[in-house]
């Protein structure tokens, strides 16, 4: 049986060990996604696990002797890899590292790839929480994404999960999406929530460059979302899963009392950990970030050493990510923390440039926290560009 959780994720980094792992395979590309992947076949799958296998152990160092907390395997479309390649990958997982017991352990599926086969395969390997991308129940919208799957499809994914036994239930979805109204997206979210999930996750559609969903609107072909629809869209979700009984807490992320992602919970509390595939990022909880390069072939032909970046965070860049992720967060800027860890300086600059939206009560200090009010939720990414020092 999948584990439960009840302990939200606490302020406490001290002991947690995240590993991401980015699975570069998707069956084809949906119109608006700018992720790294790729639709290329079974022989270059099989010569990435074993690849991505070599990485896994050359890096075991980097995890210090601390039990992973939590496993993540994202993409691309981690449901597209071979049963076994999959094992594979998590018993080097099981003999490169320590793994905590009670580690959260997730796997990103597509709909259609929920199979018996496939859940034998998560429930061997241990996988306890199933991230499923949905984005509409609208027939319609799926199709002009350019989704593989329908819309029972993605119900029946979600039930024969949890028939199997897996509690841990995610499903993304996507709203200001063109043509979207207020009651589509509002159907979307009642039929969400009327499913057996502990997670949702839900991100406006952004026009990334390069996409194909940006070249059809820039030729006429589909008309973006006024911003009036992203904001109506985005409280019409927050007052639906809030009264279903789900905690917002996060931006773009909601959940049942005590099923929050602890893995995502890690990017926005400042934990370490590790990204091994092609594009992946770490990040040390000191000052080190690292890219790996975004290229298969390239990272077929050098196992176990792939290329990559690292930037070393300045104490500005430091603090400004310190500040950006926490205020993502329900539980906001751990104003003490800041102040000890970036001196009384940071946090007194911190405070005056919050004044204005501390006036206009879209940022409140409460409880030595510095938190976005849900009034000021909507206006985050203006917000924290105003908070920003250089
Ligand atoms: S949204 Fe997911 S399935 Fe679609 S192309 Fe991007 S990574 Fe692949």
């Amino acid at each position: 049986m999948p584990r439960t959780y009840e302990a939200p994720p606490s302020e406490n980094t001290g002991c947690k060990q995240g590993l991401y792992i980015h699975i570069p395979f998707c069956k084809q590309r949906c119109i608006y996604c700018d992720f790294y992947s790729t639709t290329c076949g079974e022989a270059e799958k099989a010569a990435f696990a074993e690849a991505l296998c070599a990485e896994l152990v050359s890096r075991k160092e980097e995890a210090e002797g601390r039990q992973l907390t939590t496993i993540y395997l994202g993409g691309g479309t981690p449901s597209q890899l071979s049963g076994e390649a999959l094992t594979r990958i998590f018993s080097t997982i099981h003999s490169a590292y320590t793994i905590d017991p009670d580690a959260e352990i997730t796997i990103e599926a597509n709909p259609d790839d929920i199979s018996k086969d496939f859940i034998a395969v998560l429930q061997s390997t241990g996988v306890n929480r199933v991230s499923l991308g949905i984005q509409t129940f609208n027939e319609d919208l799926l199709k002009i994404l350019h989704r593989r799957h329908n819309a029972s499809q993605a119900r029946n994914a979600v039930l024969t999960l949890h028939e199997a036994g897996f509690v841990n239930l995610s499903i993304d979805l996507i709203y200001g999406l063109p043509g979207q109204s207020l009651d589509t997206w509002r159907h979307d979210i009642d039929t969400a929530l009327r499913l057996p999930i502990k997670h949702l996750s839900a991100y406006a559609l952004t026009y990334e460059d390069g996409t194909q969903l940006t070249r059809l609107r820039d030729i006429g072909k589909l008309k973006e979302a006024g911003e009036e629809t992203y904001r109506s869209s985005f409280y019409l979700l927050k007052e639906l899963a809030e009264a279903a009984g789900f905690e917002h807490y996060e931006i773009s992320n909601f959940a049942r009392s005590g099923w929050r992602s602890r893995h995502n919970s890690s990017y926005w509390d400042g934990s370490p950990y590790i990204g091994c595939g092609p594009g992946a990022h770490s990040f040390d909880a000191k000052r080190t970030r690292r890219e790996n390069r975004a290229d298969l072939c390239a990272y077929l032909n050098t196992p176990g050493a792939p290329a990559f970046r690292e930037e070393h965070l300045s104490q500005n860049e430091s603090r400004n990510e310190f500040v950006f992720t926490a205020l993502r967060t329900n539980v906001g800027v751990n104003l003490e923390l800041l102040s000890r860890q970036f001196g009384a300086a940071a946090l007194s600059e911190l405070l005056n440039a919050a004044t204005p939206y501390l006036r206009l009560k879209e940022l409140e200090e409460r409880d030595g926290h510095l938190r976005l009010t849900p009034a000021g939720l909507f206006l985050s990414d203006m917000i924290m560009r105003d908070l920003m020092t250089v």
